[in-house]
């Protein structure tokens, strides 16, 4: 079966940028977007150059930069926007003008104080302009999930039949659910005439946390492009978030057989770079790329993982670019993690000895949160009684122990990462396992 191609179209530096903290100057725009081509998006919606000079500056740069994907503006449905977003765009390789018009009853009521006669016009006569100075537009009736449905047909239909090639359904508010969601997109698909000749897009806000969920249901009825940022930035609580929509369809062909030309080892470095640029940090628990997503404390995974990774992992670290798996040495560890641990700084346990350093690491896990190389390396000296192999000049060690035990401790630095092949081939006594999980869950 041939599988569909999705059109990943990335909002991170439109609607990704008008989160709190998360302004972007023209530099910084600039090297993002650079990163979103490296990572194989086929749209990148560049800004709303009528926001402010900075916005059409840095869509100008970004259309002059970057000549492999789709650079789209956003612009309001007047000419005003539309020229102006035009101008930012037409040096650009693959311009895209993305007109938007709200189309609920409470939009047109409170905020733009227009009839639903006087809004199907404005769509129209908008989208007839637009695709008079580029012949690549994108309409998006706003707020589409809280719009009469018979009047989001007839908006549909008009913007279809004034030329429009891409209809993008935005679930603005974040209001919708996924069995609502694909049933909003299945009646688009039967009720506008001629809409198999426009790619049907979503673009889902996660306010009830349903962002992505509602994306995977509006693709699985024939949704086409997918709008998306890096790390799920965007106004309020966000937009559905690229990589977890990107590693869905890879980790699940068999419900989701589409394929996106998006590089997924380009993910982690992506959402790095984002953070970097904002200063907006992830939350440790984030889907893909979040610090815990491949970070296994409980002893008996640590220990599944180690002999195969695929017990605990539905997709490799590596698949997404974080550079391996990272063993988190807490008071869930077990026996088999420490050891391993202790392999890679360089020591080998008889199965006496290890007992030792194992009870003193359970007694210090007890106190700290994350037991990282140094108070290791702490540990084993005291145990051995001897000198370091590893040569103490690159370890501050002084009274870790006594420090750990006390109040104020730092918060240890991210774990150091090891790469999972050496674990896959080192050689281990396995005997005695129960023994781990009495000590380590
Ligand atoms: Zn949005």
């Amino acid at each position: 079966m041939e599988r569909a191609r999705i059109t990943v179209f990335d909002t991170t530096l439109r609607d990704g940028e008008q989160s709190p903290g998360c302004s972007m100057n023209v530099p910084e725009k600039l090297r993002m977007a650079h990163q979103l081509d490296r990572l194989g998006v086929d749209v990148i919606e560049a800004g709303f150059p009528i926001a402010s000079d900075g916005d059409f500056q840095a869509v100008q740069a970004i259309a002059a930069a970057i000549r492999r994907p789709i650079i789209c503006g956003l612009a309001r449905a007047c000419e005003l926007d539309i020229r102006r977003a035009w101008d930012a765009l037409k040096g650009a390789a693959r311009p895209r003008i993305h007109v938007f018009l709200a189309t609920s009853d409470i939009h047109l009521k409170y905020k733009l104080r227009i009839s639903r006669e006087q809004c199907l016009e404005q769509a129209r006569e908008n989208v007839r302009l637009a695709k008079s100075l580029c012949n690549d537009v994108e309409f998006s009736p706003e707020d589409a999930t809280r719009t009469d449905r018979e009047f989001l047909v007839q908006v549909v239909q008009a913007v279809v039949d004034a030329g429009a090639t891409t209809v993008n359904i935005p679930d603005t508010v974040g209001y919708t659910m996924p069995a609502e969601f694909g049933e909003i997109i299945q009646m688009l698909r039967e009720r506008v005439r001629g809409i198999e000749n426009v790619v049907i897009s979503v673009h889902c806000h996660n306010d009830l946390g349903l962002a992505v969920a509602n994306t995977m249901a509006a693709l699985a009825v024939g949704a086409r492009q997918a709008e998306c940022t890096i790390n799920g930035i965007g106004e309020r609580a966000g937009n559905a978030s690229l990589e977890e929509i990107v590693m869905a369809m890879r980790v699940r062909p068999d419900r989701y057989a589409y394929d996106t030309a998006v590089a997924s080892e380009q993910l982690y470095p992506s959402s790095q770079m984002l953070s970097e640029v904002t200063g907006v940090p992830v939350q440790p628990n984030k889907a893909i790329i979040g610090r815990n997503a491949f970070a296994h404390e409980a002893g008996i995974h640590q220990d599944g993982v180690l002999k195969n990774p695929l017990t605990y992992e539905i997709m490799t670290p590596q698949s997404v670019g974080v550079p391996d798996s990272r063993l988190v040495l807490g008071k869930h560890s077990g026996r088999h993690a420490l050891s391993l641990r202790c392999e890679q700084l360089g020591y080998q346990f008889e199965r006496r000895e290890l007992d030792e350093v194992y009870r003193k690491f359970v007694v210090l896990a007890d106190q700290i949160k994350n037991v990282e190389d140094h108070h290791l390396l702490q540990l084993i000296r005291e145990v051995r009684h001897e000198a370091p192999r590893i040569p103490p000049a690159h370890v501050e060690i002084p009274g870790a122990i006594a420090a750990a035990a006390g109040k104020g401790y730092p918060i240890p630095a991210p774990m150091e990462r090891h790469p999972l092949e050496m674990t896959l081939h080192s050689a281990h006594d396995h005997h005695g396992e129960q023994e781990d999980y009495l000590w380590g869950v």
